[in-house]
């Protein structure tokens, strides 16, 4: 029996190109306005794709071309949320930023990424993935004035999120993941009501589902984070037992250069496992057989049909030309470890 090849797939962001924002950078500003934006983000989609197209991924993204930032951008287009006042909070229990203040109810009047959506669908044959913010990490990114109370915020952005969810799933995307970072901090939230208020967000949709939980890009405020969390780090053992019961299809976690025991997958029975096996915190290019020796090891706690090869979190901080060799390098470790199992 011959053994497929293991899909390749990415967890969100791309560089932009340097005319539409400022490139190799997170949360780079717009270079652009009106229109000219929104032609310009059209053409960056179409550029990312063809890279991942390129480079082999099986499973296509928009590379978050049509958004400056994995959260505050699909909470723009949301009302109830003042961006003009703003709030220095202390997010991720780790790190102050400047955050928006939600000061009414939340409301989506319109959808968000539907259009993107059926851009990339027009673009490849291919399944397609896309991503939104996650309920929990939503409600750690801004300022609640209104509602007074993380829970009920978050249920009220997992509503929100279904919506929008539903419409992508009708315009054709096959996977909507959902990024989490916040489920590796808050433990008691996630089994509070984390994982429920993520399952709202999926309710009745078509597409498979997916949860990112990482360790965050490789800023200086992670990267000490991740220096503090000892010799194994182990807070993916508090969330995978609850994943595991929940309706959620995909999950894609942080493994290569990571602390993360990697046994912990085996607590995510009859989930596919997005194995993180691209490190975002250095502009060195993985070989294939370092790809391949992730890979292998994740085997040893999942089936086959269930492992994919991704990488640990976004690639937007890299120069265009580190992230396609990041692509070609994923795309090969997973080819070459296929061959070897075949
Ligand atoms: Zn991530």
């Amino acid at each position: 029996m011959s053994i497929k090849k293991i899909p390749t797939t990415i967890s969100g962001s791309l560089p932009k190109p340097f005319w539409l924002a400022e490139s190799a950078k997170l949360w780079g500003k717009w270079k652009l306005k009106g229109k000219e934006l929104e032609l310009a983000k059209f053409d960056a989609m179409k550029i990312v794709v063809s890279d991942q197209l390129q480079a082999g991924i099986s499973i296509i993204t928009d590379g978050e071309q049509t958004r400056e930032h994995f959260v505050t951008t699909f909470i723009e287009h949301l009302s109830g949320v003042d961006f003009k006042k703003r709030k220095i909070m202390r997010i991720r229990d780790r790190y102050d930023a400047s955050v928006p203040v939600v000061t009414n109810k939340i409301v989506r009047k319109k959808s968000v990424f539907v259009n993107d959506a059926k851009l990339l669908r027009s673009l490849t044959k291919l399944p397609i993935k896309f991503t939104l913010p996650g309920p929990m990490t939503m409600v750690d990114t801004l300022y609640d004035d209104y509602y007074k109370s993380r829970e009920k915020l978050a249920w009220r952005f997992a509503e929100v999120l279904n919506d929008e969810a539903k419409e992508l799933s009708k315009a054709g995307v096959d996977i909507i993941q959902f990024d989490e970072p916040a489920f590796n901090v808050f433990f008691d939230e996630v089994k509070d009501w984390g994982i429920d208020t993520l399952e709202r967000a999926t309710k009745n949709i078509i597409s498979k589902t997916a949860v990112h939980i990482c360790y965050g890009y490789g800023i200086e405020a992670n990267i000490n984070w991740k220096n503090s969390l000892g010799k194994e780090w182990r807070q993916y053992e508090n969330v995978f037992p609850l994943l595991s019961k929940s309706k959620i299809n995909q999950i894609s976690l942080e493994c290569i250069n990571s602390k993360v025991p990697m046994e912990l997958i085996s607590l995510l029975k009859g989930k596919d496992i997005l194995v993180g096996a691209i490190d975002v915190g250095t502009n060195k290019v993985e070989t294939p057989r370092e790809v391949a020796n992730v890979l292998k090891k994740a085997l040893k706690y999942t089936n086959f049909k269930h492992l994919y090869a991704s990488t640990n979190c976004g690639l937007v901080t890299f120069s265009r030309e580190v992230a396609n060799a990041k692509l070609k390098a994923l795309v090969e470790g997973a080819n070459l470890f296929s061959k070897e199992l075949s």
